[in-house]
């Protein structure tokens, strides 16, 4: 019987059984950054214990980092405060870290991929929900809380329950205008925010075949929005071209060694699945969210629905509780509504084809009057290539704010924030109540190409007809 990636990379790292029935695995890479490290270096300091392999951490600041003025101190103190933190904590225990002044900065889910830390067949791990990001490259990749950093710090190891894995497969060709943030929408919005509880996904199919690793980094991005504690892609020839040359990627002997040893991690093709979902490509349109979770979204030329044709109580709940704090009515439509805040940005939407892309569609043409524009590459890599490429001075001259790289109003744990309810077209990945720094900010979520065309229209709309995408 055949074996999906997830259990062959399980099998590999496999050490051992605990009493409790659980498995100790072995973390190949550790990912770390700002906010969730200062604890769990606090415990390891009480226990009295060292950091076993510091050379299987990797750390960068970004959630608390301005995306504006970035001179230090930082104005905030609190920000400040982590930031002195996570520098002293790498220096003391020889943790490699992608600071300001590297020029390899950025949000710790563009660092790894970007310097080829992330490869095929690694178990991954960071104090960050979106770590399964890094299954694009066909890992076992997740989110993990502060005692486990600590666990991982100081034993390289995790104590884990093996997940289930769901093959969700999309086959054929995407319309035109219709992106990687459009599938992973449209899944979740299947499956459900809760659909993925217990499962790894493991996207495959024609559709996923074709994409770009920048697409495929997108779409196992929102694996967690869907529950799903690690999302991941089996790793191909798209996979080993894109790490090829970068700065941690193997050479002569050890890159053929390499791809040899990666190839062999995907899944046999009789491996058996706990289950099959299939998708077709037609069926997926550009996608907004309506509501306060990621499931709770529609294609751009359908209506906000009514608690009224709710499946359940519990979805009718959610309906009233959503449509109220987003003030919409049953019904309304989505395209026309007015937006204040336009965002290209965060761990989802912040690399360099996201911004070549935006770049093509908005040349010469200028953000509508009184709409805020925020234009954030997600490392400072990507944001060295948008200078380079005259993709940053398209959306200065655009009328965007072109700033530094960062979260930036992904999460608002820096001065990007939402102000007061205002609604804020955005290529993040969270909707959630108050996420974008205000607690009554509505968030809409959507593709990069579809923020573009909110912001030069002030409203949410199609960018197939606004860019005349056939
Ligand atoms: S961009 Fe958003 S989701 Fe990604 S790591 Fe930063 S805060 Fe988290």
């Amino acid at each position: 019987m055949g074996k999906t990636l997830y259990q062959k990379v399980w099998d590999a790292h496999k050490v051992g059984i605990l009493p409790d029935g659980r498995t100790q695995l072995f973390i190949a890479t550790h990912f770390m950054h700002e906010v969730t490290s200062p604890q769990a270096f606090g415990m390891l300091r009480d226990l009295g214990l060292k950091v076993i392999h510091p050379e299987r951490t990797f750390a960068t600041v970004d959630h608390i980092i301005p995306t504006d003025d970035q001179s230090e101190p930082l104005a905030d103190e609190r920000a400040e405060a982590m930031l002195r933190e996570i520098r002293k904590n790498c220096a003391e225990n020889g943790i490699r870290m992608f600071d300001m002044p590297s020029g390899l900065q950025g949000i710790v889910h563009m660092v790894g991929p970007e310097l080829g830390i992330t490869q095929p067949g690694m178990t991954i791990v960071c104090g960050d929900s979106h770590t399964a990001t890094h299954g694009a490259f066909g890992s076992i990749a997740m989110g993990i809380g502060t005692t486990q950093v600590r666990d991982v710090l100081a034993t390289q190891t995790l104590a884990q329950t093996p997940l289930k894995v769901r093959n969700v497969r999309v086959e054929g060709k995407l319309r035109p205008g219709v992106t990687a943030k459009d599938v992973a929408l449209h899944i979740i919005g299947l499956l459900g925010a809760n659909g993925g509880l217990g499962y790894a996904y493991e996207f495959g199919g024609s559709t996923i075949d074709a994409m770009s690793m920048d697409e495929r980094l997108t779409l196992c991005n929102l694996a967690i929005e869907g529950a799903a504690r690690c999302g991941y892609i089996n790793p191909d020839e798209t996979t080993f071209e894109y790490i090829k040359g970068r700065l941690f990627a193997p050479t002569g002997q050890a890159w053929d060694e390499a791809v040899a040893r990666w190839k062999s991690f995907a899944s046999d093709p009789d491996a058996v699945y706990d289950d099959i979902v299939t998708i077709s490509a037609e069926d997926i349109a550009p996608t907004v969210t309506w509501g306060i979770s990621p499931d709770q979204n529609i294609g751009i030329d359908q209506t906000v629905p009514s608690p009224d044709d709710a499946a359940n109580a519990d979805t009718r709940k959610a309906t009233v509780e959503a449509l109220q704090y987003m003030k919409l009515e049953p019904g309304s439509r989505i395209k026309g509504l007015p937006v204040q805040v336009c965002f290209i940005g965060s761990c989802t939407n912040g690399r360099i084809s996201d911004f070549r892309t935006v770049a093509h569609y908005i040349k010469g043409r200028k953000v509508a009057p009184g709409i805020k524009a925020l234009a954030v590459p997600g490392s400072q890599m990507t944001a060295k290539q948008c200078e380079e490429e005259g993709i940053a001075d398209i959306f200065r001259e655009a009328g965007f704010e072109w700033r530094l790289a960062g979260c930036s109003m992904c999460l608002a744990m820096n001065p990007d924030k939402l102000v007061g309810d205002q609604v804020c077209a955005s290529s993040s990945n969270r909707n959630f109540k108050g996420r974008q720094g205000s607690p009554t900010g509505r968030t809409l979520l959507m593709s990069p190409v579809m923020v573009a065309a909110a912001a030069l229209t002030g409203k949410v709309s199609d960018a197939r007809e606004i860019f005349n995408i056939h």
